[in-house]
């Protein structure tokens, strides 16, 4: 059952239906008094339930399992490993189109017109549909044979008629390439003459147009970008003609689901490339997971290629596995320039239909399927003949899931995955996380190197800022020392982009009464509200709580508040008056949220009508640019300070990322870190990029302070909106796990932010020694939480086991 429930239920089936029904096949059934829901047949047998008389099924709902034995076998693996409930699982795993309950709820779609299409039954239920905007699943039941209900509407979905209620969110929004045409008034050749002829003075729009026509030779759309580039001309000039009426943008998307482009031949690697290919097969023949650490632009990817070339040619599926927002970019367009249609992506962002596709096409080994490109739920993918698994940026945090369970990490699931299959798994990174580098080291996973850029192109220097002196001298204008201003200036100079980081969106975090000290807070969370200028609005990062800016304290009513600290908003705006010629643009979750939003910046910035681009970490995954000659990171301090046992190595990991957008493809290029602490060791060893040195100092304090790889945790979160009941909850847990894991059992504390959205939050964190058994602690973990939730009190409580909480 789709359900937070561990166990398993039986029900009762006919003779001729068992003889049908195997494992991995949708069954409709009852369940309390009212519930309907869908359940997977887990097993098959003739023991009836000594506790509860068997109910029978509704109905049966695949003619084939839509899930495998292998996958089933995992899901029992994630639940037992990360303790959650088997169901948590099952519900997490398929797409939410396979999961109707009575609770669904049904809306119209009101693009469809096709009504020719549908059957009496199904009409019926689009025809209720027009009278009320929403219906439950258990309210179609009603309308129509009650028993008969799933299979109608899953029609009605797949024809497109209706959607659920869970697909409400944005739908995967592909990216835009911005192309240029002549207007369509020039499509007659007769009319070019006097148009150049017009154009005799305006000397270089007319290059522009004389360079178009020579790109058309090629029969090819034009990029904006390249008519730039091939003519010389600036993207003012083709914006002047556009607005003359002489040339339009069109855009195409560049990464829809069916590829329609001319695929080609993989790229020939370089002797590093080869070595490293080379190395990685040798290691296969040993290990089943192989870690390659390869510098910012040494070019993984054409490694993975090869690799993922030979297990097609083998007749075996390839993942490739990516952090989310990576997948919205440009690796797409790469690889479906080489496997053309046989790639599939699966995306969170996808609609229902799109991702019950892909699905489908997995299950049945579709050639559209051999390869599939995801994001962390793909492992759930019903695979069947896997050889190899890539998990690309493999340091990435959003590789785990948090929130809601089963809270699994998908990199480490992956590995459990490729087990079953007996395939091979490849763990790239620049910069891999400590555990798998730990795990390489100690002869775990093998491991292949690939430490020099592509072209031979230096890895780019890097020079730190001291503020502190910089203040001093009073060589800082707002937030910019005189050499960052310097450099930027340069770049500029020279036609080349420029990449700003800064870690924290909105203006400023806190605003603060000059008069009283008093700050605003959210109501519903523990955090001050910051401040965000476009909107003149306070908004909460927690929860989005939003509100006007005040013009005076609500405290003691001073008209004088000032802001504190700073954002991407402030440093966009602080660039806008130094650069005033200049186009700046700003990449984090406010601007990236509307339609096209992310797609749009990317595009801007690739096409370079962006020249400067501010942003947050989201710069930092996996970017491809080609003509960014500087990095600046316009405050290193914050990352460094944050408490938590990664927080170093996270910093590390976030500023070579980041440094390694610099310089890709000409020359080498320069980033600029500012800084109160230069001589912070975490920053000494991003200016060197050296990264068996953070290693090496990190594991020193892993080992000292009982933390991973040689410690494992696993974190207990209590919530509830009643402070008195989490605080008292917790400090009986607290007690109850002491007796067993003493010293080993780290809190109770509450996290930085102690409450969120109205919950009050306490954690604990047990801390797992190297030789301690881990499937026994989780025992004993379970068995002191059964015992908490009889207490009456304790029960209204959420308890949260996270395993790996990191
Ligand atoms: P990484 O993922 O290691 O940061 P990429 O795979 O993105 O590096 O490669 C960096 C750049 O170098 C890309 O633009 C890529 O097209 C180019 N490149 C890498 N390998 C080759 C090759 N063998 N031939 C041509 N271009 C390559
Ligand atoms: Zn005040
Ligand atoms: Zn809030």
């Amino acid at each position: 059952m789709p359900i937070p429930i561990q166990k398993t239920f039986t029900y009762s089936v006919t003779e001729a239906e068992y003889e049908f029904l195997e494992k991995g096949m949708r069954v409709a059934v009852s369940f309390g008094n009212t519930k309907m829901y869908t359940g997977l047949v887990f097993g098959l047998h003739q023991t009836p339930p000594e506790l509860y008389e068997a109910k029978e099924i509704l109905q049966i709902l695949d003619e084939k399992p839509i899930v495998n034995t292998l996958q089933l076998q995992h899901w029992e693996w994630l639940s037992s490993y990360y303790m959650c409930a088997l169901g948590d699982v099952y519900r997490a795993a398929l797409p939410s189109a396979f999961l109707l309950e009575s609770e669904t709820i049904v809306y119209k779609n009101q693009a469809f017109q096709n009504e020719d299409i549908l059957n009496d039954e199904e009409f019926l239920i689009y025809e209720a549909l027009q009278h009320q905007s929403q219906l439950t699943v258990h309210q179609i039941a009603d309308i129509i044979q009650k028993n008969k209900v799933l299979p109608i509407i899953n029609e009605l979905i797949h024809k497109s008629a209706i959607y659920i209620k869970e697909e409400i969110y944005e739908q995967y929004k592909p990216k835009l390439v911005k192309y240029v045409r002549l207007h369509a008034q020039y499509n007659d050749e007769s009319y070019l003459e006097p148009l150049l002829e017009e154009l005799s003075r305006a000397k270089k729009q007319r290059e522009a147009v004389l360079s178009y026509f020579q790109l058309t030779t090629s029969k090819k759309p034009i990029k904006a970008k390249d008519l730039e580039e091939h003519s010389g001309a600036s993207s003012a000039i083709v914006k002047a003609l556009v607005d003359k009426e002489i040339f339009e943008f069109y855009h195409v998307q560049t990464d829809r689901i069916s590829y329609q482009g001319d695929t080609n031949e993989l790229k020939e690697l370089n002797e590093f490339q080869l070595q490293a290919l080379q190395e990685t097969k040798t290691s296969f023949l040993e290990k089943d997971v192989t870690l390659l650490q390869g510098v910012t632009s040494s070019g993984k990817t054409e490694v993975y290629t090869k690799l993922i070339q030979e297990v097609l040619d083998s007749g075996q599926q390839v993942l490739f596995l990516l952090p989310e927002i990576a997948l919205t970019t440009q690796i797409i367009v790469r690889l479906q320039n080489y496997f053309g249609n046989q790639i599939s992506v699966f995306h969170s962002k996808y609609s229902m239909n799109e991702r019950v596709e892909v699905w489908n096409n997995v299950l049945e080994n579709k050639s559209k399927a051999q390869i599939v490109l995801g994001a962390r739920s793909s492992i759930f993918l019903p695979f069947s003949k896997l050889g190899l698994i890539v998990v690309d940026e493999e340091h990435e945090t959003s590789y785990k899931q948090f929130e809601p369970s089963p809270r699994y990490n998908a990199r480490d699931a992956a590995i459990v995955l490729s087990k079953m299959h007996k395939a091979k798994i490849l763990l790239g990174s620049a910069t891999p996380s400590l555990e798998s580098y730990f795990n390489a080291r100690e002869k775990k996973y093998g491991f292949v190197e690939l430490s020099r850029r592509f072209g031979e192109i230096q890895l780019p220097s890097i020079e730190l800022v001291d503020l502190k002196e910089k203040h001093r001298k009073r060589e800082m204008n707002g937030h910019f020392s005189d050499v960052l201003l310097k450099q930027i200036q340069e770049a500029l100079d020279e036609k080349e982009q420029i990449i700003l980081f800064q870690n924290r969106r909105g203006f400023s975090p806190i605003v603060e009464c000059k008069t009283c000290g008093n700050s605003p807070q959210c109501p519903n969370c523990d955090v001050s509200l910051t401040y965000h200028k476009f909107k003149n609005e306070l908004r909460c990062h927690y929860c989005n709580y939003q509100r006007a800016m005040p013009n005076s304290c609500g405290a003691c009513g001073s008209n004088q508040l000032d802001t504190k600290g700073f954002g991407t908003e402030q440093i966009e705006l602080e660039l806008k008056e130094l650069f005033p010629d200049y186009n700046v643009g700003r990449m984090d979750l406010d601007t990236t949220r509307g339609k096209y939003g992310y797609q749009k910046i990317i595009g801007a910035f690739e096409t370079r009508e962006i020249d400067i681009l501010v942003g947050t970490q989201m710069l930092s995954k996996g970017l491809d640019f080609d003509n960014v000659s500087l990095v600046g990171i316009l405050n290193a301090d914050m990352m460094l300070n944050f408490p938590d046992f990664r927080a170093h190595e996270r910093a590390f990991q976030l500023m070579v990322q980041v440094s390694g957008r610099a310089g890709r493809s000409k020359k080498r290029g320069k980033v600029m870190i500012q800084t109160y602490n230069p001589y912070h060791q975490i920053l000494q060893q991003v200016s060197t990029t050296d990264y068996v040195e953070m290693f090496q100092e990190q594991l020193q304090d892993r080992w000292q302070f009982h933390y991973p790889p040689y410690y494992r945790l696993i974190k207990i979160t209590l919530k509830h909106k009643d402070y008195q009941k989490v605080d008292a909850g917790i400090n009986w847990l607290a007690k109850a796990l002491q007796n067993v894991f003493h010293e080993h059992v780290l809190g109770p504390s509450a996290p930085a932010v102690a409450r969120i959205r109205n919950q009050y939050i306490k954690n604990l964190i047990i801390k797992i020694p190297p030789k301690q058994s881990l499937g026994k602690t989780k025992q004993q973990i379970a068995k002191i939480q059964n015992t908490f939730q009889a207490v009456a009190d304790f029960r209204p409580i959420r308890f949260i086991i996270d395993v790996d909480a990191y």
